[in-house]
Parts: structure tokens; sequence; C-alpha cells
């Protein structure tokens, strides 16, 4: 399942160059061209997927499993501080390119990383509402 014109599908079939970490049957882990710091990296999978909202159920945990196998040896690799594994779904909240991937970003103590927001408060109405329009 790979779209025309996507850049993605292009670069996990090879079709398009990049600096790969790893590779198998289902995903290929690139290193990022516009890193947020030293060993910025991509888990894409090799077949086309919007974004976390239509993923394939099995995809998605070998994507988890693939993130916590790398970060556990680029930390090394990398002698980072700690890792932030962050997936942007839809234009809102980030996501520039529309073919689901993971971002693997080594973080080092004192970096300039702009991952963050600022803390709310959880209001009693809006618990009520979300819990109620769940059910
Ligand atoms: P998003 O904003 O969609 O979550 O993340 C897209 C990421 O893909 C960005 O961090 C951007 O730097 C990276 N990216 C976009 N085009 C390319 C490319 O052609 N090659 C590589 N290696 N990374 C890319
Ligand atoms: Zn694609």
């Amino acid at each position: 399942m790979k779209e025309e014109n996507c850049i993605f599908c292009k670069i996990a079939a090879g079709e398009i160059p990049s600096t790969a970490l790893y590779e198998d049957d289902d995903f290929r882990v690139i290193l990022d061209v516009g890193p947020a710091s030293k060993g910025h990296a991509l888990i894409i999978p090799k077949d086309h997927y919007r974004n976390l909202y239509d993923l394939d159920d099995e995809l998605a945990s070998k994507a988890l499993l693939l993130a916590k196998r790398m970060t556990v040896k680029l930390k090394d690799v990398l002698e980072c501080d700690g890792y932030n594994i962050i997936q942007n779904n839809e234009e809102a909240a980030g996501q520039t390119v529309f073919h689901f991937h993971m971002h693997m970003i080594p973080r080092y103590h004192g970096d300039k990383v702009g991952i963050g927001w600022h803390m709310g408060e959880l209001k009693e109405k809006e618990k009520e509402e979300i819990l109620n329009k769940l059910k």
C-alpha cells in the first residue's frame, strides 16, 4: 500500500536516499533531515498510513517495540541524557508529512529543544464532559 507522490513512501522504499539506521520488512528508520538534536531519527512504515488514526493495529504495536529497541541502543551510541518519542497527527498537532512516522529525539542536558507546554488546570466541568461523552 503505497501512495503516489508521498515522500516517505519513497524514502521507506529506498527510492529517495536517506540515512538509514535500521530496516526490516515493515519499517525503515532514518535520520531526520532537520534534526531537533543530534541523532533525531524517524520510524517510518513501508506501507502508507496517513497517521495514527488509520495505522494498522499490528504495525502500531511493532512501531512502539521498535522505538523501544532503537532508543535503548541509540542512547548508548549517542550518549544522550534522555529521549522524547513524539508522533504528530494532523496539521493542528504539527504533522507536516502525512505518512505515519514516529520521532525519536535524543535529549542532552542543557539542549534547546523546544518540546513543552504551559500546564493548565483540570477543570471539573471539562472532566465531566469528557467522561460523559466517552460513555
Ligand atoms: P512531522 O512534522 O510531520 O511530524 O515531521 C516530519 C519530519 O520529517 C520533520 O522533522 C522533517 O525534518 C522530516 N523530513 C521531511 N522531509 C524529509 C526528507 O526528505 N528526509 C528526511 N530524512 N527527513 C525529512
Ligand atoms: Zn506514504
